[in-house]
């Protein structure tokens, strides 16, 4: 299965929580593996990604097979030869035809898996008619060729066992009404004989390709679960639930990589001021939450198209693609302020911190991450020398430094 592409995505990223990996487990240690309501969906819809090729298949194979008998019936029973030739080809051209529409249009795996029962009915119906016609002796053990039909029928199901009891039942019908008309009742009951353990055994085997179709989506499900959370660990802060440095360098990367050199990006580099000495005062839970309510100040602040991330320890950095110094600095700015109005209650102690701020820009030139991080890194550097909680753009830093 390919990960990558949306529609073969089995669980949503948001959807992998506890409670569902509870269900998708619960599921799997059922016997008959029900499939939990939410992902009855998901459910068809992997099945129709990986079992609708092989059902088309099967539907052609087993036409082709209808066909071939036409030389069998010509062996066997060549006093109707003609009627099988005209019958068969009838039935093949529109059985055809109409395979190719449904398979084309129909979407819904649940009645793609029924049409080959279906077709199997069908071709009971028409062969014992064929039968019927022939004043042949060996119509009698001929007959018993009828028996691949439920064979056929039951093992194309994948999708649930309970609609093949009902294509069972007709398929069953069909035969056992045509093998009623040619037998008299000893005969009949030797064709029972035969014919019962047959439908039973072929049940049996549709109920365990429904199951093993169930229990593979379960895995799958669960595949799919892991690998959303996985990923989401490997890219998150646990503190704060901003992207973690991994994955700020990976996403920030290819959005440089992705746009125009005309195009200006900034980056900002910002440390809690004397956070040691929080830490000290306050206790570590203080400096913890210190670190969620900059997470939570900064991430309101950002633009959509913004990358936050925590950078390390008490260190967050904001790509900002499509923004040219100036208006860089003015969202340091508003960000250092909105910080430094910030203070919040905890264990009965009034909190206040503040933060530094280094800028960078692109250099059209030399568009690499690591120099646009080592850049506002030294601005940030600089900012601190001068006294903290302020901003230093590296571009403007003679100009910054004088300011100050
Ligand atoms: P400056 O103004 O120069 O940045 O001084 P500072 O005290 O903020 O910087 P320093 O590098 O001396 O100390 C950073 C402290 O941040 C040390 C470390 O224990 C603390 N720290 C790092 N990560 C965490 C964290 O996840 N939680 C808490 N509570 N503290 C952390
Ligand atoms: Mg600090
Ligand atoms: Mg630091």
């Amino acid at each position: 299965m390919n990960r990558t592409s949306a529609k073969h995505t089995l669980i949503q990223a948001e959807a992998c929580d506890l409670e569902n990996r509870v269900r998708i487990e619960r599921a799997l240690s059922d016997p008959i593996a029900r499939i939990p309501a939410q992902f009855k969906n998901a459910y068809y819809k992997f099945l129709y990604y990986n079992q609708k090729d092989y059902l088309k298949q099967v539907n052609y194979f087993a036409q082709l097979a209808f066909l071939i008998y036409f030389w069998a019936d010509r062996y066997v029973l060549p006093d109707v030869e003609m009627l099988s030739g005209v019958i068969r080809i009838i039935a093949i051209i529109g059985a055809f035809s109409l395979n190719y529409v449904l398979f084309k249009y129909i979407k819904q795996i649940k009645l793609l898996d029924l049409i080959l029962p279906l077709a199997t009915c069908l071709s009971a119906i028409l062969w014992f008619e064929i039968l019927l016609q022939s004043k042949n002796e060996l119509v009698h053990s001929y007959q018993y060729a009828a028996i691949i039909l439920i064979v056929l029928g039951n093992l194309s199901i994948h999708v649930h066992f309970r609609p093949s009891i009902m294509t069972s039942a007709m398929i069953s019908a069909a035969i056992l009404f045509g093998a009623w008309r040619i037998n008299d009742f000893g005969d009949f009951t030797i064709f029972l004989l035969v014919y019962i353990p047959v439908l039973l055994f072929s049940m049996y085997i549709c109920w365990n390709s429904t199951l093993n179709s169930r229990k593979t989506f379960l895995r799958a499900l669960l595949d799919d679960w892991n690998f959303h959370t996985l990923r989401k660990i490997a890219h998150t802060d646990e503190l704060t639930q901003l992207s973690n440095r991994r994955q700020f360098v990976h996403a920030a990367n290819k959005k440089i990589q992705e746009t125009p050199m005309t195009v200006c990006t900034s980056l900002l580099i910002f440390d809690v001021d004397h956070f040691k000495a929080i830490n000290d005062q306050y206790g570590h839970d203080v400096g913890d939450q210190v670190l969620c309510q900059i997470a939570e100040i900064a991430r309101k602040e950002m633009r959509f198209y913004d990358m936050l991330a925590r950078f390390g320890g008490e260190e967050f950095i904001v790509l900002l693609p499509f923004t040219v110094p100036e208006d860089a600095l003015k969202i340091a700015e508003r960000l250092r302020h909105k910080m430094e109005q910030h203070q919040f209650h905890m264990d009965g102690q009034l909190v206040k911190f503040s933060i530094s701020i280094g800028v960078s820009k692109i250099d059209p030139d030399h568009a690499k991450l690591d120099q646009l991080i080592k850049q506002a890194d030294i601005a940030l550097y600089e900012a601190k020398r001068q006294g903290r909680n302020r901003v230093v753009h590296f571009n403007f830093m003679n100009f910054c430094s004088q300011a100050f």
